[in-house]
Order: C-alpha cells, then sequence, then structure tokens
C-alpha cells in the first residue's frame, strides 16, 4: 500500500511521462505540477527509486518502472471510477467530481472500488470521457485529436482533460459532453478563436483556440 504522496508522485510522472516519447520527466515539470521545491522532489525521488517505483538521474529526469506504471493506473482507475460512481449513483454533476475523487482515490478499499465498477457495469470511460485503465492495468486511449489541431469538419467529441468546475459549467451550458456531434465552421487564427455548432442546436459556440485543447475529439462526418 502506497502512501497518499507516493501516490500522487506516481500519477504526476504518468500525467507528464505521457507527453514525452522518452518517457523521462524532468524534476522541475513535476514540482511545477505538485507546488513542491525542486529539492522535495528529488528526495522523494531517491525514496521512489529505493523502492523500485521510478528511474531517476538528475540530469535526464524520473521515468516510472513497470511496477511504478501499474501503480499508477491503479490509481487513474481508482479516480475515474470514483467519479462516475459519484456522477451516476450519487447524482453529482460533472463539474463537481473531481475534487471529490482526489480525495477519495487514496482512501476507498479495494473491495469498494470492484464494487463500483461492477455496479456501473465495468465502464469504459469517466463523466468526462477519459478512459478508465482495467483492473489488470491496461489502458485503451483510443485514437483522438485535439481540437486545436483540426481543420473545419465534422466532429465527435470524446474527452475533456480540463477538469476545472468553471470549464465543465462552461460546456454544460451548451450541452456540450461527450458522445456530442457537432460541426467546426471555422478556425479565426488571428483571433484565438474557433466556432463550432452542435447538430441539432442553432446556437453558435465560440471558444479560445487554448480552451479546444482541453478537447479531444474524433471525426465523425
Ligand atoms: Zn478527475
Amino acid at each position: 500500500m502506497n502512501s497518499r504522496t507516493t501516490e500522487n508522485y506516481l500519477k504526476a510522472v504518468y500525467r507528464h511521462s505521457r507527453a514525452n516519447s522518452s518517457g523521462n520527466v524532468s524534476l522541475g515539470i513535476i514540482a511545477g505540477d505538485l507546488g513542491v521545491t525542486p529539492g522535495t522532489v528529488t528526495q522523494m525521488m531517491k525514496h521512489l527509486s529505493g523502492r523500485d517505483l521510478v528511474v531517476y538521474e538528475s540530469r535526464r529526469g524520473a521515468a516510472l518502472t513497470d511496477s511504478g506504471e501499474r501503480a499508477a493506473l491503479d490509481i487513474i482507475r481508482r479516480h475515474r471510477l470514483i467519479e462516475l460512481f459519484l456522477v451516476e449513483v450519487m447524482g453529482l454533476d460533472w463539474a463537481d467530481v473531481h475534487d471529490e475523487a482526489e480525495e477519495l482515490e487514496h482512501v476507498v478499499s479495494d473491495r469498494l472500488i470492484a464494487r463500483m465498477d461492477e455496479m456501473l457495469g465495468h465502464p469504459a470511460r469517466d463523466p468526462h470521457g477519459a478512459p478508465i485503465p482495467s483492473a489488470s492495468g491496461v489502458l485503451k486511449s483510443g485514437q483522438t485529436r485535439r481540437l486545436a489541431e483540426c481543420e473545419t469538419g465534422t466532429y465527435r467529441l470524446i474527452q475533456v482533460t480540463k477538469e476545472t468546475s468553471g470549464f465543465l459549467e462552461w460546456l454544460s451550458e451548451y450541452k456540450f459532453f461527450p458522445g456530442s456531434i457537432f460541426d467546426l465552421h471555422h478556425i479565426d487564427s488571428m483571433g484565438g478563436t474557433l466556432s463550432l455548432g452542435l447538430s441539432g442546436q442553432n446556437k453558435k459556440i465560440v471558444m479560445s483556440i487554448e480552451a479546444a485543447g482541453s478537447l479531444l475529439v474524433e471525426e465523425a462526418g
């Protein structure tokens, strides 16, 4: 059983290592993410490498070992199942579950997680559309693109990667959820905005290209 701090470090290394093809994450990035000093991160990396959860060199940064990756995927599975349980079973809004899950993921027993998974019918995705790793640690992320990098066309929203309540509430106002099909009508690269319309609705949505970087989509044309 890992401590809450260990679990948060493993999640942070996992999150950033996926953005880098070498799988190595600089300690400065982890420090910035977790709001701690680089010295604290170095200490923790020594501790985690002693437990065979990361490999770490001060110059190259840190990478997860197989057992570190397995532990990170387990905590991500817990987080995502808890979020879905809070929405589907307890009736909370999708904008309000991330912070709750950040707490609960460290304390809910394996038995309760298995029961939640069963009650939810072994779901593939959380309320924000993020894929849920299997109990054996397999994560199927599928083929998606960032909306910010798309050309005009018809798409389906698959996942919202930014889980702040303000952003999720804003999407809710337009009824723009994972599964929604929409047309990307216009890209104003000088003004830094995109305009799109949900299928079956007249309302136009204008969003910043930066916000569109948090939306993963697939073609639905
Ligand atoms: Zn979350």
